[in-house]
């Protein structure tokens, strides 16, 4: 017993002297001192084993070997770590391990905007982009709103001066292209709107994606084919589509559009309040007094557009029960998309 520890000694000895860095150091640490396995470790357990005389002899031995063995490696280990840091500060050392910086990514309403765009401009649309702060006359009269109209109540506008407003929809876009440009038209206009307005399904800022096209012979069946090819591609599947009679003032005939509930697929869930529909948008063809006061003739062109809700689509299509989320910044909940 007191030649195999002895022996032992010996060979941890040689083994420290060949060490030179401080992955070999921690392979010495588990094959000699490691408490499961390490030989030190296991020569001391086997003292029992020994002549009851003999034990206290040989334990003294053992454990005077171990510390040795144990406070030479301490030694070298500081040694190493000390090299190590210099190391990194004189050069570079390239086997450290890398440093991260957190990756940013597009906010979940501007990834939905883009999908929504990519999807139209797929379908030939061309996308344009107007001002936020519009005067009164493009969000308003020139889409047939004029003074005193009880639709600008429905608008909770936020007012600059009388005549000069943030824009409570993206539909000014339609009179401004309109205005410059002859049919045949297809556009999009995204952007940001405001309204005077804050709840679970409301922020006083909010996306919105203003589509219209305008040509010869342009019937509701066209609107309603773009639609359904559009809701198609965003939703990733066949959801049913659903027109109810509405009424906007610068569209005739107007329809308020439904999908299919994302959710339960129809039959009924909180999230449709039962009805196994949800809304998405609101849309019609362009009313002919809209057209004329661009100066097309109305008995030659007609169009049609829609208006959908950026965050009320990205909503559905994660769903996401509060639209206050994705103005909070908190990174748990933008981080998952
Ligand atoms: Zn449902």
């Amino acid at each position: 017993m007191e030649s195999e520890l002895l022996r032992l000694k010996q060979e941890a000895e040689e083994a420290l002297g060949r060490i030179d860095d401080l992955a070999q150091l921690e392979t010495f640490r588990v094959t000699y001192l490691g408490r499961k396995g390490g030989l030190l470790s296991g020569a001391l357990r086997q003292l029992g084993s020994v002549a009851a005389d003999e034990r206290p002899r040989l334990g003294q031995l053992a454990n005077a070997i171990k510390q040795e063995i144990e406070d030479r490696f301490e030694t070298l280990k500081a040694q190493f770590q000390a090299s190590a840091l210099t190391r990194a500060g004189g050069e570079v050392d390239l086997s450290l391990p890398g440093r991260y910086l957190p990756f940013g990514k597009l906010h979940p309403v501007t990834q939905v905007m883009e999908e929504i765009c990519s999807i139209f401009e797929g379908l030939g649309f061309a996308v344009a982009e107007g001002p936020d702060v519009e005067s009164d006359y493009y969000n308003f009269e020139a889409l047939n709103i004029p003074k005193h109209h009880p639709a600008r109540d429905m608008h909770d506008t936020f007012y600059v001066t009388d005549s000069i407003l943030l824009r409570t929809h993206t539909s000014p876009m339609q009179a401004r292209i309109m205005e410059q440009q002859e049919p045949p038209l297809r556009y999009i206009a995204p952007g940001k709107v405001y309204r005077c307005d804050s709840d679970i399904t409301h922020t006083p800022m909010f996306h919105q994606v203003e589509g219209f096209l305008v040509d010869r012979e342009v019937s509701f069946a066209d609107l309603k084919g773009v639609l359904t090819s559009f809701t198609h591609k965003m939703f990733e599947r066949e959801l049913a589509l659903r027109f109810r009679p509405s009424f906007f003032p610068f569209t005739e005939p107007s329809a308020e559009v439904d999908i299919a509930c994302v959710i339960c697929g129809g039959k009924g869930c909180r999230v449709c309040k039962r009805t196994g529909w949800l809304e998405i948008l609101g849309s019609g063809l362009i009313d002919p007094e809209v057209l004329k006061m661009v100066g097309y003739d109305p008995d030659l062109y007609s169009g049609f557009a829609f208006g959908l809700g950026v965050e009320r689509i990205a909503m559905l299509k994660y769903g996401i029960d509060d639209i206050r989320l994705y103005y909070e910044n908190d990174l748990r909940f933008l981080s998952q998309f």
